[in-house]
């Protein structure tokens, strides 16, 4: 299906045009990212600040610097260009950035030497908090926080007149700075296990493993013990609770890192997501066939321990190597981040998490959460379908006057924030 969108008479004007600080940010962002390319090479050997700051330092400035654009004009989504837009709506631009993003997820998982220097940009920082010097995955998750922070100022300036949006995403920004990447780090720093608090099974699926969790309730230390209580609690009490107040969205567009990266980085390419019947039958194969996967798995090396590890011996760990390759570098990584430009931002969560599953089976079945609509005053304009990044088709509700209860809403409310009658209201009810 084609969907079509409207201009509003205030958006004739077009985006904004770039103004000087606009264009100064955009060269400080190339040079920084031609200087991680140089380093990488090995050209900053025993220069580790001075690569810092002319790639981390360098390109937060610009980037900020650019972001800033998003406060200037009219708030609210800007419909122009953007479905002829090279990069936004899969031109050559958007193809050279879909295949940089693969590309950098392939040598992070499996080329890791190949970053040897580059990580040498975050080791200041490392070497400050963590006390050990930087590896791959603290530059990953550096890299990360930095997109989710940056992407996070342009989403708040973009919808500056939605209240909702701009909580929501100052969420997100808060839980990858501080849980994803802050706390873990400070924990290596004072020689305790790293561990992500807003990380829960099965997302985190080895966190009701039998090895972690009987190490860590097992352990005399009793932060270690408050984790593993912590990871149960979670699971069991608080998700299935958390999620009948107020829907899915409490995890997936508030505090999941998959979800901060997708509404922040991800935004400009949200009307790339798929809206046939042929996507909606695939992502429900799919996602819920990664939840079996993850529960059968989790069921078995629960029994392999209790047995003694007579049950699986030594293929134990196979079948959680398994899903790590497949679901969590493979999927997460390399399709459902890399391909953004291309398939639009919710990939991994649309088509292969196994906690957006979880929460959507809760969510359709005995949530408070709602999305309701008033369909007298829909024009049929399309924003809501366009913008859903979950290619759920909202018009066709709206058209109805029928609320949306759909499993796969993550609660972004961007449906919402776009819609120019006010027809749409997230709801707990
Ligand atoms: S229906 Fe609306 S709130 Fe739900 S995922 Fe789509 S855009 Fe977000
Ligand atoms: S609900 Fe709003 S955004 Fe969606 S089609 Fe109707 S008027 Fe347009």
């Amino acid at each position: 299906m084609t969907l079509h969108t409207i201009t509003l008479p205030e958006q004739a004007a077009g985006p904004a045009h770039p103004a000087l600080a606009d264009k100064l940010g955009a060269a400080m962002v190339a040079i920084a990212a031609l200087m991680l390319c140089i380093g990488g090479f090995g050209a900053f050997e025993g220069f580790d600040v001075l690569y810092m700051t002319l790639t981390f330092g360098l390109g937060s400035i610009g980037g900020v610097l650019v972001a800033r654009g998003s406060f200037r004009g009219l708030p609210g989504i800007r419909n122009n260009g953007v479905m002829t837009s090279g990069m936004q709506r899969r031109g050559l631009v958007g193809w050279a950035m879909g295949v940089a993003f693969t590309g950098f997820y392939c040598l992070l998982y499996w080329f890791p030497e190949s970053l040897v220097h580059v990580v040498q940009a975050v080791n200041p920082v490392s070497m400050a908090i963590r006390g050990i010097p930087a590896d791959r995955w603290f530059l990953y998750g550096s890299l990360y926080t930095a997109a989710v922070v940056i992407m996070g100022v342009r989403m708040i300036g973009r919808y500056r007149h939605n209240r909702y949006q701009q909580i929501r995403t100052l969420s997100v920004m808060f839980f990858q700075f501080m849980a994803a990447w802050l706390v873990p780090a400070l924990l290596i720093g004072i020689g305790s296990k790293e561990f992500y608090f807003h990380y829960f099974w099965p997302l985190k699926y080895d966190y009701l493993f039998p090895s972690t969790l009987k190490g860590l309730l097992a352990s005399p230390d009793s932060l270690l013990v408050f984790m593993g209580f912590w990871s149960m609690a979670m699971t069991v009490l608080a998700t299935p609770v958390l999620t009948y107040f107020f829907g899915k969205r409490w995890y997936c567009s508030w505090v999941c890192g998959c979800g901060a990266l997708a509404e922040t980085l991800g935004d400009p390419w949200r009307q790339n997501s798929d809206k046939s019947t042929a996507a909606w039958k695939l992502e429900r194969w799919l996602v819920h066939g990664v939840l079996v996967f993850i529960v059968l798995t989790t069921v078995l090396v629960w029994w392999n321990s209790a047995s003694g590890g007579h049950v699986l011996g030594k293929a134990s760990t196979v079948v959680a190597d398994v899903y790590g390759f497949a679901i969590g570098a493979m999927f997460s990584g390399v399709i459902g981040v890399g391909f953004y430009p291309i398939l639009g931002s919710r990939v991994w969560c649309r088509f292969g998490c196994p906690m957006a599953a979880v929460l959507g089976i809760l969510q359709r079945s005995f949530s408070k959460f709602r999305i309701t609509t008033n369909g007298a005053q829909c024009i049929s304009c399309g924003n809501c379908s366009t913008y859903c990044e979950m290619g759920i088709d909202v018009r066709a509700y709206a058209q109805r006057g029928a609320d949306v209860k759909r499993a796969s809403c993550v609660g972004c409310g961007v449906c919402a924030a776009v819609c120019p009658r006010g027809v749409l209201k997230l709801e707990n009810r």
